[in-house]
């Protein structure tokens, strides 16, 4: 039996170029989509692999985006839909990036009922904003998760931050893909993941500028001087070749078809960062703030989020925060230490 083909929406994206590197590692054939050449080129550059091809689909929003794509490629059978704007920052909530989401999601599901219904497993990347805010989800009591939803408005995500876009975006396209399956009976199986904030180092290194929202995050660290104040954040994290993983055993196992998956490793915050830097990367921290080094604890305070759909079906032991951070910081030691 030939190797079966998966579609990747957003192929050249931080979580999905992960996504890519182990489908083709798995022995998948791989399709990727992405806003041009320019990117797909790159891309095929990096992953050196002959079992992965690129389309390229600009504008997602618009109906029948798709099309011709899949009708390209009746060999897929797998589609993972990864491709939405992952920012903090709008320009017209709406127009950038709740309509892109949310439109972009409908349109993938109606091309693959219209033009491709050999597709058998479609998996939505979703978010951990879509089951609750962000504040909720900071809250170490709150309970939720698989089996709860972001209370965000549609009005709310128009009118708020550009962080309230995102979170309704996730929110509002997570919902659409559950609907379409409900109203249209597809001939396809829904998964959706459901990541929380995505760490780890690129799948390859491209430039220090061009990191994910974040990836950045964690960068960031290294702006902090010896006096500044600890920034407060603090909530769930995952590994990113721990998300990319999740998506292929979204596919690949029967028992997550209709579920949502909460990918959630732990929790943490900027100060356990700061500790890790401060342990293993000796030259630096003489740079950075000391503050409170923090009480392990931390780590265990979101047990009582419900992710047991993706505890089952994923099926791994998640990578620690200690080597997300370290494997994220090596990567790019040498433009870090330039940045001090
Ligand atoms: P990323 O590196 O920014 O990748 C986003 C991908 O989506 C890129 O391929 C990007 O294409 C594409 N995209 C963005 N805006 C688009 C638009 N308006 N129209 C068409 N394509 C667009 O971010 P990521 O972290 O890997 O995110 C991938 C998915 O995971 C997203 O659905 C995101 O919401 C979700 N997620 C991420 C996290 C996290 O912490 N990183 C957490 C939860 C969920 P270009 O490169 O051409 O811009």
């Amino acid at each position: 039996m030939s190797a079966q083909t998966v579609f990747v929406s957003g192929a050249n994206g931080y979580i999905a170029q992960h996504t890519v590197v182990q489908l083709l590692k798995k022995g998948y054939n791989v399709v990727g989509q992405v806003r041009s050449a320019a990117k797909g080129d790159a891309l095929a550059k990096d992953l050196k692999n002959s079992h992965f091809s690129y389309e390229v689909v600009e504008v997602l929003e618009q109906e029948g985006a798709f099309d011709e794509a899949l009708t390209k490629h009746p060999e897929v059978t797998v589609f993972l839909h990864t491709a939405s704007p992952a920012t903090f920052s709008a320009e017209d909530n709406e127009r950038d990036v709740i309509i892109p989401a949310v439109n972009g999601t409908k349109n993938v599901l109606k091309s693959i009922k219209k033009v491709a219904p050999q597709i058998k497993k479609v998996v939505v990347t979703s978010s951990a904003v879509a089951a609750g805010s962000l504040a909720q989800l900071e809250d170490p009591k709150f309970v939720g998760g698989e089996d709860t939803w972001n209370p965000i408005t549609y009005e709310e995500a128009v009118k708020g931050d550009p962080v309230a876009a995102y979170q309704g975006s996730k929110k509002f396209a997570e919902l659409a893909a559950w609907d379409f399956v409900k109203a249209e009976k597809p001939n396809f199986k829904l998964t959706t993941v459901l990541p929380v904030y995505v760490f780890g180092p690129q799948a390859f290194r491209s430039g220090l500028k061009s990191l994910n929202l974040t990836a950045q995050v964690i960068i960031d660290v290294f702006k902090l001087k010896k006096n500044d104040s600890i920034p407060a954040l603090e909530s769930l994290f995952a590994d990113v070749r721990d998300v990319a993983y999740s998506h292929i055993a979204a596919f690949e196992n029967e028992s997550a078809e209709g579920k949502r998956l909460l990918v959630v490793s732990g929790r943490f915050n900027y100060q356990n960062v700061v500790d890790i830097v401060r342990k293993n990367f000796v030259y630096i921290p003489g740079q950075l703030p000391v503050g409170t080094p923090a009480s392990k604890d931390i780590f265990d305070h979101y047990k009582k989020l419900n992710d047991s759909n993706a505890r089952e079906v994923v099926g791994i032991e998640y990578i620690p925060f200690e080597k997300t951070i370290i494997d994220q910081i090596k990567q790019y030691l040498v433009e870090i230490y330039r940045l001090l």
